[in-house]
Order: C-alpha cells, then structure tokens, then sequence
C-alpha cells in the first residue's frame, strides 16, 4: 500500500455532499484514499454496508484514485492490515472535535504509528450530517445541497418500503 493513503472511514449512512467534498479535498493531498464503511450490525442504519458501498462507488465514479470498501472491528487493526498510517475526517463542529479528538488520542495509544488528519467542513456543508437528512427525507423534505438526487431517490424507496 502506498505510504501516502489515507483511509477515511465512516458510516455514511447517507453518504452526503459534505463527505464527497471532504473526500475530494483529500485527494488533493493523498495519492489515495480508501474510504471505508465501518460495518457495525447493532446501529440501525437505513443503508446495508453493501448498500452505502455501492452509493458511494457511484458518487465517486469519477474520481481515479478512490477505493470504496468496508470494514469491522477497530479501525487500527484494519489500517495495520492494509499498511496505511493516515486517517482523514471531517469537522463541523466543537461536538465533533471533542470526539475526533477521543478517537485519534485513543487510536494512537492502540496504534502509534497513525496519525489522524482533519479537514475543515466548507461552510455550505457545516450543517449537514446523516441524521439530519434522514430527519429530513422521512418528513418529505428536499434533499437537494446536501445529498445526491440519486442517492435521495434511495432513500425514498427505503422509506416507503419500510412504511416510516
Ligand atoms: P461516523 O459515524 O464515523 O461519525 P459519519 O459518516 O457520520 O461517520 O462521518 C464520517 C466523517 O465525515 C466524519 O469525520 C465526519 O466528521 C465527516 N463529515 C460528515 N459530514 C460532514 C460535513 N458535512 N462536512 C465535513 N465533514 C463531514
């Protein structure tokens, strides 16, 4: 694995417009990113693993040096795994920089030699997170600015199929 891969790891349940941005920022800065969605059976989540990998291949389609893929258990065995020693993520907010912060300290402890590194939300996409386009969608609300028509139309079938 080239040594300047950086794996952006999340849930992307949806995938938004905030995470292509970060993820297509990132690229400017990595050779390659894996972006990886951490498989977590006991969260409900509206999308399956395969489904959010799926999404995402498709949002990134046009990008060369992106590899979407899952994974489970801790992130630090899975980049020891892979060889990759950088983690990219976002920030928004100060409630996600008290967590970023707890997860990379805690991920350098298990792993000393990764290092975590954080883009800046872009100010058009601060206030979109997952769940509230999943607050939004179920009350038939537009989508549009933050997540793709596509994945939107998803998201709606979803809905409808599971009668919320
Ligand atoms: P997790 O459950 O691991 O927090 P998410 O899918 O919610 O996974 O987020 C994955 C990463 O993307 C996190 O670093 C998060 O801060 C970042 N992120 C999510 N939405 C945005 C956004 N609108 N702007 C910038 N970063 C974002």
């Amino acid at each position: 694995m080239n040594n300047n891969t950086a794996l952006c790891p999340g849930s992307f349940d949806p995938p938004t417009d905030g995470h292509i941005n970060i993820i297509q920022r990132g690229l400017k800065i990595f050779d390659k990113i894996v972006v990886a969605v951490a498989i977590n059976r006991s969260k409900k989540t509206i999308f399956t693993p395969e489904e959010r990998v799926e999404l995402l291949r498709k949002l990134l389609s046009g990008e060369k040096n992106v590899e979407v893929t899952t994974f489970s258990g801790l992130l630090v065995d899975f980049c020891r795994n892979q060889k990759i020693y950088k983690v990219l993520r976002g920030l928004r907010t100060v409630t996600d920089y008290e967590y970023e912060l707890q997860m990379s300290l805690a991920n350098r402890i298990m792993y000393p030699d990764i290092e975590t590194l954080f883009l800046m939300t872009e100010g058009r996409f601060s206030h979109i997170s997952s769940s509230i386009i999943k607050e939004v969608i179920s009350f038939g609300g537009s989508g549009k600015g933050m997540i793709h028509s596509f994945v939107e139309k998803k998201m709606r079938e979803k809905l409808l199929r599971r009668g919320d």
